[in-house]
């Protein structure tokens, strides 16, 4: 079924088959049809019900620690059993093609690599939260072992193999950001000749900044998001819309009844 905005997705489907070398840059807008809430949109956005904690307060501060864990684990559980949906599926179905150089995400849910996407190829600017580390040693912690002691003692406790401060995965606001993925993500956005930004309203730096960074270095930048976005004025193309109908449209993929169809 073509979406609604169905000249715009022709013209991106014309630029994704006519590109060599693609990267596609997504954010929370991809994920909100897999019931995950972005940040931004309004009314249903996260910042409408609760803060955004910062590093710096949870690193200093055990009872910020302990609320940051309280709503992860009790309350909405919106990443836990969200799939991926037709969007992921669809740029899924582009990476196998071979032309996608990377897909750097903003988002922390996994979906991507759900829907089939090879970890190499998927740049997590902010981390992943389906785990947790030691601030000082690194030691990966799992998320079910740190749940149940939260359930049994009320509370996380410090690594227990070097006594740091354990968080999960992810780059929280005021926190440094993974130099290995920053690296590659330029590498990515260096190469490309085309760069596609699905679902983000590209107002968190420094990662909004790579979409600016590909059309300076020539790249074609198309933006397929519901709002406006700063970089919409210099942007090659911009497909107001749906993520999963139009980048379904775009991959070739029908997304029916049963949910997303590979098409022969
Ligand atoms: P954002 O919330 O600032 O912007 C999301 C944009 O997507 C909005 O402009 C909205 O209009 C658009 N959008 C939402 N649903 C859409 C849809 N179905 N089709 C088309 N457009 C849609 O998100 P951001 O730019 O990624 O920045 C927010 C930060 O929040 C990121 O750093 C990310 O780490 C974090 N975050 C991640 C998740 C996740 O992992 N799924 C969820 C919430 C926030």
């Amino acid at each position: 079924m073509p979406p609604r905005n169905h000249g715009d997705a022709d013209r991106l489907r014309a630029l994704v088959d006519a590109a060599e070398r693609i990267v596609f840059f997504t954010g929370a807008g991809i994920s909100t049809e897999s019931g995950i809430p972005d940040f931004r949109s309004p009314g249903t956005g996260l910042w409408t019900k609760m803060k955004p904690i910062q590093f710096q307060d949870f690193v200093a501060s055990d009872a910020v620690r302990q609320e940051s864990w309280r709503r992860r684990f009790t309350g909405e559980r919106v990443l836990e059993g969200a799939q991926p949906n037709a969007g992921h599926h669809a740029i899924a179905r582009l990476v196998a093609t071979g032309k996608v150089l990377a897909v750097i995400t903003q988002n922390i849910d996994n979906l991507h690599q759900d829907a089939g996407v090879p970890a190499a190829r998927v740049i997590e600017l902010h981390g992943n939260a389906h785990h947790a580390r030691c601030l000082r040693c690194g030691l990966r912690h799992e998320l079910a072992d740190l749940e149940r002691e939260f359930r049994e003692t009320g509370r996380v406790g410090p690594c227990n193999a070097c006594g740091g401060i354990v968080k999960t995965a992810t780059i929280s606001f005021g926190q440094a950001m993974p130099e290995d993925e920053m690296a590659r993500a330029q590498d990515a956005i260096e190469a490309c000749d085309l760069c596609v930004v699905a679902g983000s309203s590209l107002q968190v730096y420094p990662a909004a900044g790579f979409p600016e960074y590909a059309k300076r270095r020539g790249a074609l930048l198309a933006i397929v998001n519901r709002e406006e976005t700063p970089l919409d004025p210099r942007a090659d193309l911009v497909v107001r819309g749906e993520l999963g109908p139009t980048l379904a449209f775009v991959a070739g993929i029908n997304p029916g009844p049963a949910g997303p169809r590979l098409s022969d």
